[in-house]
């Protein structure tokens, strides 16, 4: 599918040096580089100057190095501060793909403080397990996991936050299991995608011992997507009543329209069913949400 021209995903690096032990991506794209900040900036001009998008979404396998290999640091709180002086129709600013292991105080600042960045950070966390951790080479313990989700929260209220995960990676016990599953209903994320351990070959993991039976493996996946589904929804039920900017995305049958407010990304999250007439896709709109689905919610206009 084109992706529609009211938000354009701009890459700010390829490749990735994390070397988690069930990723093939340094070997398919190598080394992580980042792209200068100039060209970035030039990109997001250009793609204004086009087809002036209401929403960027910035990817990279690792958002929060941006510039790491070019400039001895991040300097993606910079990035960020320099899109958001940019004078076009962009109004959401919207992070994906950041490492837990590399946030830094000054990142939590810059997005709490720069009101055109989403109230949204996608953390792929993977696990919670400290064993598992280290044999995916995360790069970061349970405790400091803990410890980061509780500084974005405390640091920028009303925040959502996606992560994923992966169930069934080699000598993941039961106890294991049940550590991320009461985790991930302590942590209460709004977003959660689950993935059920796939064995790459050229990968690491690929040879370790105690792989998970296939069964196994998607009774966990089942069990995690039962518990979050209970989470979404009661997360879902709170903004009944509430009034929310909505950035339409189509136009379903009818009078039916689908659009997604901050907290949402296109295409992996969900969003609002809005009913009216006279709405067009690309702008934004305000919406009373008057019902919540398990995943989505429905408004009309406010
Ligand atoms: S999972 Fe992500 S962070 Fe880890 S090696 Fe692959 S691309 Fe890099």
């Amino acid at each position: 599918m084109l992706t529609p021209c009211h938000y354009a995903y701009v890459k700010i690096s390829e490749g990735c040096d994390n070397l988690c032990s069930y990723c093939i991506i340094s070997r398919l794209r190598g080394r992580f580089r980042s792209r200068t900040v100039d060209s970035v900036i030039k990109e997001i001009k250009a793609v204004s100057l086009r087809s002036d998008p209401k929403e960027i979404d910035l990817i990279g396998q690792d958002t929060t190095l941006f510039g790491m290999d070019l400039y001895g640091k991040s300097v993606f709180p910079g990035l960020l501060k320099n899109i958001a002086e940019l004078k076009n129709g962009i109004e959401w600013i919207r992070i994906l793909y950041t490492h837990p292991a590399h946030y830094s105080d000054e990142f939590i600042f810059t997005v709490r403080d720069t009101p055109k960045i989403c109230r949204y950070l996608d953390i792929p966390i993977q696990h919670i397990n400290d064993a598992i951790l280290k044999k995916m080479n995360r790069h970061i313990t349970r405790k400091e996991i803990i410890e980061l989700i509780e500084k974005i929260r405390k640091n920028i209220p009303g925040i959502a936050l996606r992560t994923s995960i992966i169930v069934g990676f080699p000598g993941e016990t039961e106890e294991a299991f049940k550590e991320l599953l009461d985790f991930l209903k302590d942590a209460r994320f709004e977003k959660l995608g689950a993935f059920i351990y796939s064995r790459e070959e050229s990968s690491r993991a690929y040879k370790f011992r105690g792989q998970i039976p296939e069964n196994i493996k998607q009774q966990r996946f089942d069990e995690v997507m039962k518990a979050q589904q209970a989470i979404s929804a009661d997360i879902n039920r709170s903004f009944l009543g509430k009034t929310l900017k909505v950035l339409i995305d189509e136009k379903l049958e009818g009078d039916r329209y689908f659009g997604r407010t901050e907290f949402d990304a296109p295409e992996v999250d969900g969003g609002v069913y809005i009913d009216g007439s006279g709405i067009k896709a690309g702008e934004f709109y305000n919406v009373k949400i008057n019902d919540t689905l398990e995943y989505d919610l429905v408004g009309e206009l406010a």
